[in-house]
This record gives structure tokens, sequence and C-alpha cells, in this order.
């Protein structure tokens, strides 16, 4: 089962799940509708969660967490699993290029003490999310882009490899034939893995790394790399990460807003509806070529999810359950 076929499955395994549905006003679109989920999870630790549909990344960050291991460590050695999938064409080693062919990729990290670190547009490194570490843990810096991100990964002694595999470069090829540039990201096709965790002690860390969208200009840099839009991580309220049109996350710095309407008193959950709130009800939005979706967890280990569009999930690992959750979705036909 790939991430892109979706189970339909929201049983919580410590939660009771609500689902109702309002009504909000949009400028253009009477039908949008904003289901109202509520998750009254019990804190029990660890947990994880990550966007998509990631189970073998969550096993792997689950796998640190009981042995009790940090939620640092654990975000790490989940994020990695995909990277080296080269199945996966949106991160890591097999991600679809830019349009000049070019893999590029972005990640960010971020532990308990707010302490981060991140690469932008790094090229022939597959593990960017344990460079990124190292930005964070052996430099002054946050961030490293392009030949500096590559020359530093190097002499940490990561080796040099050619991430675009037979398959990404097939696609590629193909879509060279039209090369019709839409800076849209189709709805149903981007699997940036974001991915957050709390430790037997409570803490949280988190991670998210990405190739980025598909046939992006050469130099795009989307939100994953972006602390606060892409990921952001408060040890004293939770965490949130997002994945989707990355352009539209850094205009409302997605992630870092939800964790501030968590910190004001809403649930995950809550708080993810409104920051896609806040990008549908923009005027002029485009929302209906785009996705956006966010996953969040609170200090007290409640969990939420919410997408632009029909298809985003989430995969939580709690009480030794390794599940995929559908998301609620924001746009209904
Ligand atoms: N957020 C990523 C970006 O804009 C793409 C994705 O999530 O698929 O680069």
């Amino acid at each position: 089962m790939n991430r892109r076929k979706f189970l339909k499955n929201t049983t919580l395994s410590t939660a009771g799940l609500a689902v109702g549905s309002t009504l909000i006003s949009c400028a253009e679109d009477s039908k949008i509708e904003k289901p109202i989920i509520t998750t009254k999870a019990v804190a029990s630790f660890p947990l994880v969660i990550a966007t998509w549909h990631v189970e073998n990344a969550t096993a792997e960050a689950y796998k640190v967490l009981e042995k009790g291991g940090n939620a640092l460590d654990a975000v790490e050695a989940g994020c990695k699993i995909e990277e080296a999938n080269e199945k996966g064409q949106s991160v890591g080693k097999g991600g679809l290029p830019d349009r000049d062919g070019n893999v590029t990729l972005d990640a960010c990290i971020m532990d308990k003490n707010g302490n981060c670190g991140s690469v932008v547009y790094l090229q022939n490194v597959t593990h960017a999310i344990s460079v990124a570490r190292h930005v964070m843990e052996k430099t002054p810096h946050v961030m490293l882009a392009g030949k500096g991100a590559e020359k530093y990964a190097y002499e940490l002694g990561f080796k040099k490899e050619n991430l675009l595999t037979e398959a990404s470069k097939e696609a590629w090829e193909k879509w060279k034939v039209e090369a019709k540039y839409k800076p849209i990201i189709n709805i149903e096709n981007h699997d940036t893995i974001g991915m957050i965790a709390i430790d037997k002690n409570g803490d949280i860390s988190g991670a998210c790394t990405t190739s980025g969208l598909a046939y992006k200009m050469g130099g795009r840099v989307g939100d994953s790399p972006i602390i606060g839009a892409g990921l952001f991580i408060d040890n004293e309220v939770g965490g949130c990460v997002a994945t989707g049109l990355g352009e539209e996350v850094v205009k409302t710095v997605g992630s870092f807003l939800v964790v501030e309407l968590m910190r004001q008193g809403k649930s995950p959950q809550e708080a993810c509806e409104e920051a896609i709130g806040r990008i549908v009800n923009k005027p002029n939005s485009n929302y209906k070529n785009f996705q956006v979706g966010y996953v969040a967890v609170n200090k007290q280990g409640e969990t939420g999810c919410f997408g632009i569009h029909q298809w985003f999930s989430m995969t939580k690992y709690q009480n030794g359950v390794n599940e995929q959750i559908q998301s609620e979705f924001m746009v209904k036909a």
C-alpha cells in the first residue's frame, strides 16, 4: 500500500471522535464546510505522528522511543526511512527533480529546547534531515543552502550520490514533452514527510524533509526547511508540521500559527482547522487548485490533522498501535 492510497480509517486508539459540520463564509464558494472534530486523548507516551501514510517511518521512530530514546533521535530515524525509500518520489533519493532535472532537497529539524537546523537546495546527499541536525548541533547557524550545505555534508562524511533514479528521470522526461509549468501541487500528489514525536519524558521534537514541488523552478525553496512554516515545536505547548503547496504555508507561517493557537487554548484539531481557514479565506485564494495539510500534537498528547481537500492523512503510532488516520478536510465538493 503506498501512501497515496488511503485506508478510510478514522479510528483513534485512545480517543473518542465526534464529527459535526458548520458552514463558514467564503467569498466565492458557499460549499465550504468546516467539520468540527473533537479528539479527547489521554496522554500516553511515547507517541509519534507524521504526515501522510508512512507506517514504516513511524515504526522506526517508535522503536527508538520504546527503548527510551529521545524524540529528536526518533524523528531523525523515522525521516531517514522515507529519504532512503527510492519509491517515494517526493523525499530524498528518487525525489522528482526540478524543471532542469536536478533533485534538490529541503529539510529541517527542531528539538525540545527550541534549537533548530535546516538545509535548503541540498543536492547529491540522501539524508538531508541528518545534515540539518548537524547544522543545528555543530554550527553556529540555523540554515545552510546549496553548495555550502553540500560541502558541509561531505566534510561530515556523507557520501555523494545521484538522487535522480531511473523512475524519476523517466517521469521528468515525460513532463518535459509538454513542460507546462504550473506552480500548483496536484491535490493528491504531495508527500513531504513531517514527523513529531513525544518521548517517554514527555519532551517533543519534530522534523520535516522533502524534495519539494515536482518540476519547480531551479532554486525554488518551499516551506519545509523554514522554521515556523513547515515545522514548529514548542516543548511547553506542542508541535505542528505542514505538507502541501509550500508557498501558501510560508505566507501564513502555518506551523507557528498552529502552535500559537494551541498556546491560546485551542485543541490541535481546532488549531489545524483555523490555520487551514486562514489560507482558504484569504482574498482571491486559489485554494481549489492546491492542497495544504497540517498535523499537530499538544503537550497532553492530543493530536489533530486537517487538510484543504480530501485525501490528506496522518500516521500515528501510540500505545503499540501504528495506524493511518484519514484527515477531515475543508472543501467539500
Ligand atoms: N511542502 C512541500 C513544498 O512546498 C511540498 C509537499 O508537501 O509536497 O516544497
